[in-house]
């Protein structure tokens, strides 16, 4: 009863369940929002401390689907490589992370994810070289640190070149080991409790890194700890003509053969799918991670958001890795789904609307967390973004929802993740995001100045 209030009033309020409300507020008590409405706060909020939200949309917190932290140290590689290409180019650079480029490649991932309105993210990290220390519990604390509620995937790969796979063998792991890790993980770090800021899911990278064996067994061992599962999916063409050639069918068929359709499922990308594919996705409920910055800097092609929204998959919002999308920023994401979108689709191929709700609800859907967040109501948790709407880079707008979607990414100017100040007044309040650009500027250099690799 005695929890801590805040109230952020005045702004104008998109909850994202279909109400909106021109001037609002938004009330917290401890870790939840305890009321959502129009006009002024009531009575009983009267004495709480209040921050000024005019000028301002507040929003739910945005959730990122999809992420490889660690790549944030190797930006700006393999500039004009397709994603085989760029992969090759890269694996042997990945090979040689180590603690201390994982936690300042990770510590800058999550600031930027912070100050781009990100309030949850997942992790997808699947490269464990030999030796290195637990790179899955650095990023866990550097979250811990920024303050985001973290869904990291342990991710894997056992299929290496001398086998058939892409990814050289120094890389990969034995399938025991990563099954014993996996298990692992989830018993040291998985807190399914209400409200968790930690949740772990299993995560073999994707059809050309990793055996069907362990596919299969990832998936059981996933269903029986009651984790989520994660993989990519139907990125390029190059992976349709792989899975073609190794496995005789399609990716779609494969991952279904395999178990792996269902509402414990969230899949990256899914950009190569025809209609009957679309359509098992919508009935079993898989949901997919949209990477619009990503899938067109590879020159991927461009996922069939509207389609698959229509056929009932939930489809949430991934910056990818921060080496496939220098941008690592979510709220960028929201207005590039938009945009391309409508180039699949035509102009009514997305809605503003929609595009927000890819990055909150459907986002909140993919990772089974959707009773807890993505909308802004009464009862959800406390993860909310005050976005700036009334500056030179929006004014005029008179639709916020419209400044945040088809302007650019406005100022954040305060970011509650569990009830906790994250982001004021577009500062981070976490870390000093001076000493993690140059940790990051450091790591980069190690890494890929070990590797002996000049950027091209
Ligand atoms: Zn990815």
């Amino acid at each position: 009863m005695n929890a801590p209030r805040l109230v952020i009033d005045g702004c104008a309020v998109a909850t994202v369940t279909g109400e909106e409300h021109e001037s609002g507020y938004v009330a917290i008590e401890g870790r939840r929002i305890s009321a959502v409405g129009n006009g002024s706060v009531p009575e009983e909020y009267q004495d709480a401390p209040r921050v000024d939200g005019s000028g301002c949309l507040a929003t739910p917190g945005l959730v990122n689907c999809h992420h490889h932290l660690y790549q944030w140290a190797t930006r700006g590689l393999a500039q004009q490589a397709t994603l085989f290409e760029w992969l090759v180019e890269l694996y042997p650079i990945w090979a040689r992370l180590d603690a201390e480029i994982e936690r300042s490649a990770a510590s800058a991932g999550l600031a930027s994810l912070a100050l781009s309105g990100c309030t949850t993210t997942t992790d997808h990290h699947y490269v464990f070289p030999r030796g290195a220390e637990d790179l899955l519990a650095i990023e866990i604390e550097a979250a811990r640190v920024i303050g985001l509620r973290f869904h990291p995937c342990r991710g894997s790969m056992d299929l290496g070149r001398s086998h058939g796979g892409l990814p050289p063998d120094e890389v990969v792991e034995d399938r025991d080991e990563i099954l014993a890790s996996s298990e692992e993980a989830i018993d040291r770090f998985h807190d399914p409790s209400p409200g968790s800021m930690l949740r772990i899911a299993l995560a073999p990278c994707s059809p050309f890194s990793v055996t069907r064996p362990l596919m299969a067994e990832a998936a059981e061992l996933a269903r029986r700890k009651g984790v989520r599962l994660h993989t990519h999916l139907a990125e390029t063409e190059d992976e349709e003509v792989f899975c073609l050639e190794r496995y005789g069918v399609r990716p779609v068929e494969y991952l279904e053969d395999l178990g792996w359709l269902g509402d414990d499922v969230w899949l990256a990308h899914c950009v190569h799918l025809n209609q009957a594919e679309i359509e098992r996705f919508g009935e079993t409920g898989t949901g997919v991670a949209h990477c619009p910055s990503s899938n067109a800097r590879l020159g991927a092609g461009i996922a069939l958001v509207a389609s698959l929204v229509g056929a009932g998959a939930p489809v949430g919002l991934g910056v990818d890795g921060a080496a496939s999308n220098e941008a690592g920023e979510l709220a960028m994401e929201m207005r590039e789904a938009l945009l391309f979108a409508r180039l699949a689709g035509g102009a009514a191929g997305l809605t503003a609307r929609e595009a927000l709700e890819l990055a909150t609800i459907h986002g909140a859907r993919c990772l089974g967390r959707e009773a807890e967040i993505g909308s802004l109501e009464a009862g959800k948790l406390a993860d909310v973004a005050l976005w700036r709407t009334d500056d030179l880079a929006h004014a005029g707008i008179s639709d916020p929802v419209a400044a945040l979607i088809l302007g650019p990414a406005p100022r954040v100017e305060l970011l509650l993740v569990n009830g906790e100040t994250v982001v004021e007044g577009g500062e981070l309040r976490t870390a000093d995001v001076g000493t993690v650009a140059a940790d990051l500027r450091a790591a980069s250099k190690k890494l890929i100045g070990k590797a002996g690799q000049h950027v091209s």
